[in-house]
């Protein structure tokens, strides 16, 4: 596989957490965020909903009987970054979240941004979990 200049042998960005970097293809022409993969369809996923600006599919590993991930279709690290730059786009996303919601848990949710690996964060290309269809306990472990 080809590397980035600069960067021999490790792709640039990437560390235990997962890529870090910008999201843009490398030049063997596939990027190494396991998220901008599903936005162009590298690798599958089971999308419920999209919009423009957006995508939606389920958790691999779904903690609740509705788990959706929404993600904007392009890279963006967290949440705030994503508010910074796009704020379209993460209005977009809540809305798109909200409307799962209102179709598979009665608009009743909670709506997730791990931010940092303390957090939990493991995919570093920002996305809200929609979580709901079951009663949750707060606060959060
Ligand atoms: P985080 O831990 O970053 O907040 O959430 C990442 C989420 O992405 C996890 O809930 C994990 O199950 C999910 N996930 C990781 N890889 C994939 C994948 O390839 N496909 C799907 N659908 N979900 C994934
Ligand atoms: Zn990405």
């Amino acid at each position: 596989m080809s590397r980035r200049p600069g960067a021999p042998g490790r792709p640039a960005g990437r560390d235990a957490g997962g890529w870090r970097g910008p999201g843009r293809v490398l030049d063997d022409g596939v990027s190494q965020c396991i998220f901008c993969r599903i936005v162009v369809g590298d690798i599958p996923a089971d999308v419920v909903a999209s919009g423009q600006r957006v995508i939606a599919f389920r958790d691999l590993n779904p903690q609740a009987p509705t788990h959706v991930l929404v993600i904007p279709r392009e890279h963006h690290e967290n949440v705030g970054a994503l508010a910074s730059s796009d704020p379209d786009a993460l209005t977009e996303l809540v809305m798109i979240g909200v409307g799962i919601a209102e179709q598979e848990s009665g608009g009743q949710f909670r709506l997730v941004f791990n931010t940092g690996v303390e957090t939990g964060q493991s995919v570093f290309h920002v996305h809200g979990h929609v979580l709901g269809g079951r009663r949750m306990t707060w606060p959060p472990g």
